[in-house]
C-alpha cells in the first residue's frame, strides 16, 4: 500500500507515520528526515539542501524528484510506504504520478491532516525529537525527572533548528503558497481523504488505521 500523509508542518504526519510504521510494518519515508541525515553526513545532497532546511524554504523540485525516484525504486519502498513530506509542490506531485505510471504502480490514497494554523505554530515550537529513535514528543509528554531524555528509549532529545517561531511561521507561509494547492490536485483525482488532525494522537491514529484497512479490503 502506497499512502501519502499530507498536511502543514506540525500537523502530525511524522508522529503518525512513526507509530504506524511499527504497527503496520510499512516503511516510513520522510523526505525531511532523509535531507537532515544527508546534511549531517555532508553528502552532495546535504550540501545542496542545507541552506533551504535552515531558512525553511523548499529544496528545488529537480533535487527532490531525483531523491524520491531513488527511494521509490529501491528495496522496501517498492512494496509500500507511508510517504511524509513529499510531494510539496504541483511539479513534485506530477513527477510522482509519472514515476508510478512508469513502474506500473499507483498511489492508493492521500490522507490529509487538517490543523489550525495557530496550533501548527504552537506544536512546532513545542516539539522535541529523539536523536536515537527519531520519535517526536511535545512538552507535556516529557519525563518529569529528566525532560532532556527520550521517554521511549532514553536517548537525547533536541529541538530542530527550524522549529523556532520565525522559521516555523515561514514554513507555514511556504506551505500555504506552494503545498496547499495540492489538495485540489488530489481531490480531483479522487484519492484525497481529509481528517481532523486537531484531536489526540491515538484518536487520529485509529482513524488512519480504519481508513487503511478499508482501502486494503477494497483492493483485495
Ligand atoms: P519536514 O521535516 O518535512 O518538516 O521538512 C524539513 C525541511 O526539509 C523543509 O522545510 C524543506 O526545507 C525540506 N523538504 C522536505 N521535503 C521537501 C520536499 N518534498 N520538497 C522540498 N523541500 C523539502
Amino acid at each position: 500500500m502506497h499512502i501519502i500523509l499530507f498536511g502543514p508542518p506540525g500537523s502530525g504526519k511524522g508522529t503518525q507515520a512513526k507509530l504506524l510504521t511499527e504497527k503496520l510494518r510499512v516503511p516510513h519515508i520522510s523526505t525531511g528526515d532523509l535531507l537532515r541525515d544527508s546534511v549531517s553526513k555532508k553528502t552532495a545532497l546535504g550540501l545542496k539542501a542545507k541552506a533551504h532546511l535552515d531558512d525553511g524554504t523548499l529544496v528545488p523540485d529537480d533535487v527532490m524528484i531525483g531523491l524520491i525516484r531513488e527511494v521509490v525504486t529501491s528495496g522496501p519502498a517498492k512494496k509500500g510506504f507511508l510517504l511524509d513530506g513529499f510531494p510539496r509542490t504541483i511539479p513534485q506531485a506530477e513527477a510522482l504520478d509519472l514515476l508510478f505510471e512508469e513502474l506500473g504502480m499507483h498511489i492508493d490514497g492521500v490522507i490529509s491532516l487538517r490543523v489550525e494554523h495557530s496550533e501548527v505554530i504552537r506544536r512546532l515550537t513545542d516539539r522535541r525529537v529523539c536523536r536515537s529513535c527519531g520519535r517526536i514528543f511535545n512538552s507535556s509528554q516529557l519525563r518529569k525527572d529528566d525532560p532532556g531524555k527520550c521517554p521511549s528509549c532514553g536517548g537525547d532529545l533536541y529541538q530542530r533548528s527550524d522549529d523556532t517561531v520565525e522559521t516555523a511561521q515561514k514554513r507555514l507561509d511556504v506551505y500555504v503558497r506552494e503545498t496547499k494547492p495540492l489538495k485540489e490536485y488530489y481531490r480531483r483525482s479522487g484519492r484525497f481523504i481529509e481528517i481532523d488532525g486537531m484531536r489526540e494522537i491515538s484518536i487520529v491514529q485509529n482513524e488512519i488505521v480504519t481508513i487503511l484497512s478499508q482501502k486494503h479490503s477494497a483492493s483485495s
